[in-house]
C-alpha cells in the first residue's frame, strides 16, 4: 500500500501458537522508503522477506536496493526476517543500543522474554551497525530530500524507537502507542504513557504509521494517540482498583483486567500479565496522565 511517493506500507499476518490447537491471530506492518536507495523500518515475522520482496519488485524496484533496515525494536516481530535480508542484500542494520543484545543474540532473547512460537517467528539474529539513541538524525538520500529524527520512545520496551520522517511529516511508531481494545503490551507502564505524551505533542504529523495498527492520517494521527492514552488510564485505574480489593496473584490479576477490558480469554498470557504487573509499580506516581 503507498502511503505517500516515497513510503509504502506492507502488512504481514502471523499466528502466535499459544496453547495446543490454539494461535493467536496478529499482524504487524514493515514499511519501505523509497529514495535512491531503500531504507525498510522493520522486518516481520520469518518468511515475510518473501512478501516484502515481493512488493517491492511489483513496484519495478529490486530488493537488492535496500541498504539500510532500522529496527523499530528487538521483539519478534519486527526482527524476523531481518538476518534474510540482511544475507539477500548485504544492508546494514540499526537500532537503539538498549535492544541491541536482544538482536544479536535471539537465545538472549527467549530466555528473558519468552514468546510462544519464539523460534519460528525469528529467523535468525543479526549484527547491528548502527547503534541509535534519541535525537540522532539518519539522513535519508537526495530524492526524499529530508532527515529522518530518532525519538527514544521506551515502554513498550527499553530500546523502543520512533522515527519521524521530516519531508512528509510521517511517523513511524513502532510499537509505542497501543490500539485502544487490543492487547497491551508494555513493560514499563509510567514510560509507555510518557512516550505517547511525547509523540502526541509533535506538530503537524500528517501519516500515522504503526506496527500494530493500519496506517492513519489526518485527524485520525492525534485522534488514535488521544485514545491510546485515554485506553492506558483505563488499564491503570482497573489494576489498582484490582489491587486495592486484594487481588496480588499476576494472572489473576491478568483474568480479572482482561475482562473489565473486554479483551478475549486467549488474551490472558505471560505478556499481559507482565505488562499489568508494570501498572502496580506506578502506584503514587503523580501527573502520570
Ligand atoms: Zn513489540
Amino acid at each position: 500500500m503507498q502511503i505517500t511517493p516515497s513510503i509504502h506500507a506492507i502488512r504481514h499476518s502471523f499466528r502466535i501458537p499459544i496453547a495446543p490447537g490454539v494461535a493467536l491471530d496478529r499482524f504487524v506492518y514493515s514499511f519501505l522508503i523509497y529514495g535512491d536507495t531503500i531504507t525498510l523500518i522493520d522486518a516481520g515475522v520469518a518468511g515475510c522477506e518473501n512478501d516484502i520482496f515481493t512488493y517491492i519488485r511489483s513496484t519495478c524496484r529490486d530488493p537488492s536496493e535496500i541498504a539500510l533496515i532500522v529496527l523499530t525494536h528487538a521483539h519478534p516481530d519486527h526482527i524476523g526476517s531481518a538476518q534474510a535480508i540482511q544475507q539477500a542484500t548485504r544492508c546494514s542494520i540499526a537500532a537503539h543500543h538498549a535492544e541491541r543484545a536482544w538482536i544479536e543474540d535471539i537465545d538472549l532473547q527467549n530466555r528473558e522474554r519468552p514468546v510462544p512460537g519464539f523460534a519460528a517467528l525469528v529467523g535468525g539474529p543479526v549484527q547491528v551497525d548502527h547503534e541509535l539513541v534519541d535525537g540522532d538524525i539518519i539522513e535519508t538520500d537526495e530524492v526524499l530530500g529530508g532527515e529522518m529524527l530518532v525519538f527514544h520512545t521506551p515502554g513498550h520496551s527499553k530500546g523502543s524507537i520512533s522515527l519521524f520522517l521530516q519531508s512528509s511529516r510521517s511517523l513511524f511508531s513502532g510499537d509505542a502507542i497501543p490500539v485502544a481494545g487490543d492487547l497491551p503490551v508494555y513493560d514499563d507502564a509510567a514510560t509507555s504513557v510518557q512516550s505517547v505524551k511525547m509523540l502526541r505533542g509533535i506538530a503537524d504529523i500528517r501519516f500515522l504509521l504503526s506496527s500494530w495498527d493500519h496506517p492513519r492520517r489526518g485527524n485520525a494521527v492525534y485522534y488514535q494517540m488521544d485514545m491510546a492514552l485515554e485506553y492506558l488510564r483505563k488499564i491503570q485505574m482497573t489494576v489498582l482498583a484490582l489491587s486495592d480489593e486484594g487481588v496480588t496473584d499476576p494472572v489473576e490479576l491478568a483474568k480479572k483486567t482482561a475482562s473489565a477490558l473486554g479483551l478475549p480469554s486467549e488474551a490472558v498470557n505471560p505478556l499481559l500479565t507482565r505488562t499489568l504487573v508494570s501498572n502496580l509499580q506506578t502506584r503514587g506516581l503523580k501527573n502520570l496522565f
